[in-house]
This record gives C-alpha cells, sequence and structure tokens, in this order.
C-alpha cells in the first residue's frame, strides 16, 4: 500500500518536492486542496502541472472516506458511518455548538473522532469493544474524518472555487468543525503514534488549523501514555474515562483497571496536571445500580480534587444487547448534588434524546449485524 498524502506534514512534503526539483509554492498549493477545498482526486488540482500531479498519483494514495450511512439532523447531533478502503466501518458524531435550542442556527461544531476498528479495552458497558478489536486507524484516516465531514456540513468560508485563478493557500474564514474530541471508537492512547502523527496535521495553520486547546483526548486510563502525552510539546486537553472511584467498581466494569489500577492512573494524571498545568476532566457514567450509589461521590470527589479536576456525569446510553440501565433522573440530579456539596465542579448531561445521542460504536454494531444478517 502507498503512503497516503494525508498522513505527511508539511517539512515532509517540502523534502520530497525537493528531491523531484520542484519549487517550494508547490507544496502550499498541494496543501491548500487538500486542507481548504478538501479535494477529491488529483485531476481536481488544476493549478498543478500534470507531470507533478502524475507524480503524486504514482506515490501516493488519496483516500476518501466514503459516507455509508448517516443519522440525525442538521440542528441535532449529526452521526457520520464511513466504510474505509477495507470495507471496515467508523463513526464521527458531529455535536452543534448551539443546538437549534434558541433557533439560532449553529456554524460551529465539536467533531467526535474514532481512532481504530473496534477496541481492545472491552469496558463492559460500551458498544464499541463487543466484537473486539480490528486495527488501528492510519494517520489519514483520522485527518479523512475531519475533511470528509467538512465535505458533508460546509463552513462560513463561502464558496470553494476550484478554478487555477483563484490564489493558493486562503485559508478558509472559519471551518464548520473546530473543536475536536477523541471520544469516537477506540481507545486512542493505544494507537498514539498515530494519533499524534493526524493531531499535528490537524493542529497545523497549513492543515486543520484547530487549535490544540480545543482537542480534547478521552482515554480509559493507560498510565503509560498519559505520561508520555505530557511531555508532548502540544496542550491538548485529557479527559479520563473513570467511571468509578474505587478500584473495586473500576474492576468490574473495565478490565483496563488491572493493568493500571486507581492509584497508578491517578498518578500518571498527577504528574500530566503539574506538567501542563491544565485542568483534567473526569468523566462519569452513570450506571442504575453498579456506580451510582452516593458513596462513591466521597472517593470520586477526593480525586477530583486530588487532580485539580471537573467531572463530567453522563447518564448510560443503551447498549442493545447488554443489561446495563440510566438511573432515573433523581438518582443523577442527587450524585451531583451530593459532588457539589463536597466542593467539587460538576456537570450533568441532561439533554434528551438518548437515541441519536447515543455513545459512539453504536451504529456501527448495528450496521454490521444487519449486513451479517442479509449475507
Ligand atoms: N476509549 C476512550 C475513548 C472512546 S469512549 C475512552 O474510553 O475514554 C468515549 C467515552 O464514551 C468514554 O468515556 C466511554 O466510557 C463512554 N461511553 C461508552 N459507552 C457509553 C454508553 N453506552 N453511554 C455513555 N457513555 C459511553
Ligand atoms: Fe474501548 Fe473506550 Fe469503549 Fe472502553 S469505553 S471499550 S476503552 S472505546
Amino acid at each position: 500500500m502507498p503512503t497516503d498524502i494525508k498522513s505527511l506534514t508539511r517539512e515532509e512534503l517540502e523534502a520530497q518536492f525537493k528531491a523531484w526539483h520542484e519549487p517550494a509554492f508547490r507544496v502550499a498549493q498541494l496543501l491548500d486542496w487538500l486542507y481548504a477545498r478538501r479535494a477529491t482526486s488529483w485531476d481536481e488540482m488544476s493549478n498543478l502541472p500534470k507531470t507533478l500531479r502524475a507524480k503524486l498519483a504514482e506515490t501516493y494514495s488519496l483516500q476518501i472516506l466514503e459516507l455509508a450511512r448517516k443519522q440525525g439532523s442538521p440542528d441535532t447531533t449529526q452521526k457520520f458511518l464511513w466504510k474505509l478502503a477495507d470495507g471496515a466501518f467508523i463513526e464521527s458524531v458531529l455535536i452543534p455548538a448551539n443546538p437549534a435550542l434558541y433557533g439560532e442556527a449553529s456554524d460551529r461544531h465539536t467533531l467526535c473522532i474514532s481512532t481504530q476498528v473496534g477496541c481492545a479495552y472491552g469496558c463492559r458497558f460500551c458498544a464499541s469493544g463487543l466484537d473486539g478489536w480490528k486495527r488501528n486507524l492510519s494517520v489519514h484516516e483520522i485527518v479523512e474524518q475531519i475533511l470528509a465531514t467538512e465535505r458533508i456540513v460546509p463552513g462560513d468560508e463561502g464558496q470553494v472555487t476550484s478554478d487555477a485563478a483563484t490564489p493558493p493557500a486562503t485559508r478558509p474564514a472559519s471551518r464548520a468543525v473546530d473543536n475536536l474530541v477523541v471520544m469516537g471508537m477506540g481507545e486512542p492512547l493505544a494507537n498514539y503514534d498515530n494519533l499524534i502523527a493526524a493531531l499535528k496535521i490537524l493542529n497545523a495553520p497549513w492543515g486543520g488549523g484547530i487549535g490544540a486547546r480545543r482537542i480534547t483526548i478521552s482515554t480509559s486510563g493507560l498510565a503509560p501514555q498519559i505520561r508520555k502525552l505530557a511531555v508532548e510539546p502540544m496542550q491538548f486537553r485529557l479527559a479520563i474515562s473513570l467511571h468509578g472511584a474505587t478500584d473495586e467498581v473500576r474492576n468490574r466494569i473495565m478490565p483496563v483497571n488491572k493493568k493500571y489500577p486507581l492509584t497508578e492512573l491517578t498518578a500518571a494524571c498527577e504528574d500530566y496536571q503539574k506538567l501542563k498545568g491544565r485542568m483534567i476532566t473526569l468523566e462519569y457514567i452513570l450506571i442504575a445500580g453498579i456506580n451510582d450509589s452516593l458513596e462513591q461521590t466521597r472517593p470520586l470527589a477526593a480525586l477530583a480534587k486530588k487532580l485539580y479536576a471537573k467531572v463530567n456525569l453522563i447518564p448510560y446510553n443503551k447498549v442493545e444487547g447488554l443489561p446495563w440501565v440510566r438511573p432515573a433522573e433523581e438518582v443523577c440530579e442527587r450524585f451531583l448534588a451530593a459532588l457539589e456539596k463536597l466542593g467539587v465542579t460538576a456537570t450533568l448531561r441532561r439533554e434528551k434524546g438518548g437515541d441519536i445521542d447515543a455513545a459512539c460504536g453504536q451504529l456501527r454494531l448495528k450496521t454490521e449485524r444487519e449486513l451479517a444478517e442479509s449475507k
């Protein structure tokens, strides 16, 4: 398989173009086609000489994510199911910044992206890990999720022209996607190198142009990789999928806790927090009868205070075929109030519409099962 063009940095392309004796401004033109105009073919790149286009096509692939299924509407959360070159499916979820609650249109969005096909970590409540892990996403497959989404949901950069007269490297005024959360399918820190390479491209001014502070990486708690992330130069935000404040609870629902128990995870987070000086978010799904008793609020508050973290409470989204359910609304509210009383900054996700908001991994699972049945 040739290297995909969207897995290379500007510097790498410059080195290649130099070796080909192509002038440096050609790199800027190419990057403009890839990341500003989101070109889907070499032929489109009309201001690049034909010979250069042929050389590029011979050397690199230019893979585009194919939309297999879409769910939701422009005013609410939209889910995209992408088919990859090898036939595997992944999901991205687009969340509008101002849900059309107040009747205003929203042009800014947060995109939730996937990093693996399936997941090896097998958290008991999660759809992504149900059928195990298939493979890591490559750099361009991570990057393309943003570009493919923006081809469907354009930003306010106006008409994208593709005539040769348009000056190259005109950065879009604003992109449709300006916030990223790496919370889709897969464990991002288990695909560390591809993740960081993709985020560098998405962060670069010549690439996605998304500020590092607008990129949140969510992990189930891979302590060594959290330490590695702490010494990366980029200032990403970190979210920890905690879901239990004691080893006893965490061990029951997250096998990863046996490998990296809470003392180890907490120590890695403390290091991250000290080195980065950034606030960590602790994610806590509330699952009825599993982790929603008020007893959990004390150890949870202690952890949050130790890490200067805020807590994000998320009522569980039902996954077909799994026995878990979300607690009653009063139970969630009581849990939140108890945490606040203990002096913790916490939020509770209250929006309705669990159907479409259902956690990542479910549309893929549904589609794969339907495909299997129709065979
Ligand atoms: N593997 C990473 C990122 C992907 S999962 C991680 O675990 O953090 C993103 C988030 O969705 C995690 O916090 C995960 O626990 C949560 N999640 C998974 N299934 C869910 C469900 N059915 N309802 C609500 N949240 C869920
Ligand atoms: Fe994997 Fe995250 Fe789902 Fe756990 S919650 S199975 S780590 S995707």
